[in-house]
């Protein structure tokens, strides 16, 4: 265990729907890979967590305003990010993706996007990404906060297609929310959890110990495979 973390109590944002990584059951308690990760080290090394759905953008915010200790959040490990906060060891690999309504058949790559409107999450790589290839392609992107907001704008036909990070994607359309993938994986990134740059120290160091100790005594897996192995 890491001396500074044993009996600290610690808030830990994330977002509010990031699933299979954040969401709620039916009961409405938070879970997900996320979840079930950062309650494990808690528990492990001897702290208590609280964990906060504020929404991905908000997540980094709270993070940054000193609200929260730290960020769990399918949050992409990028060098811009770096500038910010301190990264743990890579938890997952991750990258872009886009998907479209199941139904529409006229959007089968970037060119097909021409003159249209895309949406993706305020903050997220996904955003990035479609921004980046938005004028060469010649299509509007519109940032939302909330994944439902952003998936339900595709399924409605006000959006013609969502950038998200695949895992997500593809849970979804297992889970039959209605979309499909029509373009291949796009620009690689891993997922870390974060704290505010130089501060917390001790808290990174209890999670890059915790999930080393998932990994070997295969915990780690096991919370991949309760959450990735269904639905498909
Ligand atoms: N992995 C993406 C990012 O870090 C999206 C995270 C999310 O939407 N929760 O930007």
């Amino acid at each position: 265990q890491v001396e500074g973390v044993k009996g600290e109590a610690f808030v830990i944002a994330t977002d509010t729907t990031f699933a299979p990584f954040e969401f709620r059951d039916a009961s409405g308690n938070m879970t997900g890979i996320d979840v079930d990760l950062m309650k494990e080290v808690a528990e492990r090394q001897g702290f208590d967590v609280e964990v906060k759905a504020l929404g991905f953008d908000a997540a980094l915010q709270a993070v940054q305003a000193g609200q929260a200790d730290g960020v769990i959040a399918g949050m992409s490990i990028t060098d811009e990010r770096k500038k910010i906060f301190d990264f743990s060891d890579p938890y997952f690999d991750s990258g872009v993706q886009m998907a479209v309504a199941a139904d529409d058949d006229s959007i089968t790559g970037y060119a097909d996007l021409e003159g249209k409107t895309v949406v993706a999450k305020t903050g997220a790589e996904g955003l990035a990404f479609a921004q980046s290839i938005a004028d060469e392609y010649g299509f509007t992107v519109k940032a939302l906060d909330k994944a439902d907001t952003m998936y339900s704008e595709v399924q409605t036909g006000n959006a013609a297609a969502v950038f998200d990070d695949y895992p997500v994607l593809a849970y979804g359309i297992s889970q039959g929310n209605g979309l499909k993938i029509v373009t291949p994986k796009e620009q690689g990134s891993s997922y870390g959890f974060a704290v505010l740059k130089d501060q917390n120290e001790d808290l990174l160091k209890a999670f890059n110990v915790g999930l080393q100790s998932m990994k070997e005594d295969g915990t780690y897996q096991q919370i991949m495979d309760k959450y990735l192995a269904t639905g498909d």
